[in-house]
């Protein structure tokens, strides 16, 4: 028999499409659930007796209403598939209990965080900065700064949240550069163009997001994470100051590649 004891109903609100696999979701939990901005929520269906479960980030922050997530489409995958016939008003699993370490260190430990992602691996650097906007807007200011850099295929890999995190950047204590690896796909791409493993030295140089000031963490796609961390490494980050969420594991044969 399933146990389903640890799971509450989540009803999906609002969905925005920003291409064919890459989509914003909103639900409601049958429950208020409690989490650090960084955390992930575990969404799930049922198929015959058996639960498919898969981790999500969760994009929203603590103090909004409902809990936002932005997925991409595995063709072929056993849960995505599930979740993209979900209409407004449907419901599916979600484990009670949010979870998860890629939260931000106490401030002031470094004052500055590097947040380094591929694609939907923005959706936990949402959640902190949306956190930290709103902590401000309390009077609560822990006086860190931010950059992050948001790598994708094309624009629209980045959703919605590069023009959020633009605006955010109006506030002065975060940076945001976004990068696309295949410009010739977007022919108005004005931004920066290549992988985020080739710039990313670049621009933490230059912001002075070294091993003296800030805390790395990086976010999405196993390989990015990977040689992303190495750079770092390389650059005098010491172990301790390099935090890695990844987001799948690479076959065998790719992983080589
Ligand atoms: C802590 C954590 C947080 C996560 N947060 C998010 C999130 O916010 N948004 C999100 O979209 N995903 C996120 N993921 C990934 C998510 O948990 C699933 O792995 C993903 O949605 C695929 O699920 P699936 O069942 O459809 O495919 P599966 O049946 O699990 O995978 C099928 C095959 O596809 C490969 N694969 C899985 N994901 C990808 C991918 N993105 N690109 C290419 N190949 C892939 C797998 O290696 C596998 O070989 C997170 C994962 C972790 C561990």
């Amino acid at each position: 028999m399933t146990n389903l004891k640890p799971f509450i109903n989540a009803r999906l609100v609002e969905r925005t499409p920003f291409s064919n696999e890459r989509e914003r979701f909103r639900f409601e939990p049958e429950r208020p659930v409690n989490f650090k901005p960084g955390q992930y929520a575990t969404l799930a269906v049922l198929s015959g007796d058996a639960v498919i479960q898969r981790a999500y980030s969760i994009v929203s922050s603590p103090h909004e209403p409902t809990l936002e997530f932005f997925i991409e489409l595995v063709e072929h995958g056993e849960l995505t598939p599930h979740i993209w016939e979900l209409k407004v008003g449907d419901s599916l699993l979600m484990r009670e209990r949010i979870v998860g370490a890629f939260t931000l260190a106490p401030a002031p430990v470094l004052a500055r965080r590097l947040l380094i992602a591929t694609g939907t691996g923005i959706a936990p650097y949402v959640s902190m900065v949306r956190a930290r906007a709103d902590a401000i807007r309390n009077g609560a200011d822990d006086g860190c700064e931010y950059f992050i850099l948001h790598g994708g295929s094309r624009a629209q890999d980045l959703g919605s949240y590069r023009e959020e995190l633009m605006e955010l950047c109006a506030g002065g204590w975060l940076q945001y550069v976004a990068t696309v690896s295949r410009p010739w796909e977007n022919p108005g791409w004005s931004g920066e163009v290549g992988r985020v493993e080739d710039v990313l030295r670049k621009h933490a140089d230059t912001r002075g997001y070294d091993a003296a000031h800030a805390i790395a963490y990086l976010c999405g796609h196993p390989q990015m994470v990977e040689s992303g961390k190495a750079l770092l490494a390389r650059a005098g980050f010491p172990k301790a100051q390099l935090k890695e969420e990844k987001y799948f594991t690479l076959p065998a044969a790719e992983a080589t590649a």
